[in-house]
C-alpha cells in the first residue's frame, strides 16, 4: 500500500495550518506550526506566495489529501466516484474519506492519528463485523461494527488514545469496555469536523 513516508509536520507547515497528523504531539507546544509558522524551505518562506484562484484550489485539495493521508491517485479516484454519485460532490467526497476504516478508527479514539490507525489495521488488530481486516482504506457503511481483536485488547496505544479521547462524532458510538465501535450513519457535512472548503476542490477538478 502506497503511503506518504516523509515528515508530517512539514505538510502542516506547507499548508500553514495544523492538520493534526501526529496525535497528542499536535496538542502540545512542540507542534512545528506553532514553533515555525512559515512554510518549509528558507527561500520559499521569503518569497511572496501568489493567491491565485488556482493556487487556492490546489492548496485546498492538498490540505484534504494530507488530513486523510491519501495519495494523489487514490484521491482522484475518490473524486471521480463522488462526481458520479447523486448529491453534492464536495460533501460526497468528504463522506467517502470519512468512511475509510482508518479514519473511523481514529474518530472512535482507538488510535491517536489516522497514520497510527492505518498501521494498527495493517498489523491485523481489528475486525469489521467480526471479520479480520488488514486494508485501511476499506469503506464502511452504516451499521458496521469495528472490534479490537482479543489478542490486541491490551495494546497501550489503543488505551492511551481512548483515555485522551474527549468526544466522538454523533454518527459513531464506542463501547470502551468491549473496545467496539459502531457506525450509526453516514455523516452529513455539518457532522464532519474538518475545516476545509471542499467546493474549491470541485472547482479545481472542473477546470
Ligand atoms: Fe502538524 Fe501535528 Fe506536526 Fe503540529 S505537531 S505540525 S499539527 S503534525
Amino acid at each position: 500500500m502506497a503511503v506518504y513516508h516523509g515528515p508530517r509536520c512539514r505538510q502542516c507547515r506547507r499548508e500553514g495550518v495544523k492538520l493534526m497528523l501526529k496525535g497528542e504531539r499536535c496538542k502540545s507546544e512542540n507542534c512545528a506550526v506553532e514553533r515555525r509558522p512559515f512554510p518549509p524551505g528558507m527561500r520559499v518562506s521569503k518569497r511572496r506566495r501568489s493567491a491565485t484562484e488556482y493556487n487556492m484550489q490546489l492548496r485546498e485539495k492538498q490540505k484534504i489529501r494530507r488530513i486523510y493521508g491519501v495519495l494523489e491517485k487514490q484521491f482522484s479516484l475518490y473524486f471521480a466516484t463522488a462526481a458520479k454519485a447523486s448529491g453534492v460532490t464536495g460533501e460526497t467526497l468528504l463522506q467517502i474519506l470519512e468512511m475509510r476504516l482508518d479514519n473511523i478508527i481514529y474518530r472512535l479514539g482507538l488510535a491517536p492519528s489516522r497514520s497510527s490507525a492505518r498501521l494498527l489495521v495493517l498489523h491485523n488488530h481489528f475486525r469489521v463485523n467480526g471479520n479480520k481486516v488488514n486494508i485501511p482504506s476499506i469503506q464502511l457503511k452504516a451499521g458496521d461494527t469495528i472490534q479490537v481483536r482479543d489478542k490486541s485488547k491490551n495494546l497501550e496505544v489503543i488505551h492511551s488514545s481512548l483515555k485522551a479521547l474527549r468526544d466522538i462524532p454523533e454518527w459513531l458510538t464506542i463501547d470502551k469496555v468491549k473496545l467496539e465501535g459502531t457506525v450509526v450513519r453516514i455523516p452529513e457535512r455539518t457532522a464532519i469536523p474538518v475545516n476545509v472548503q471542499e467546493q474549491l476542490v470541485v472547482e479545481l477538478y472542473s477546470r
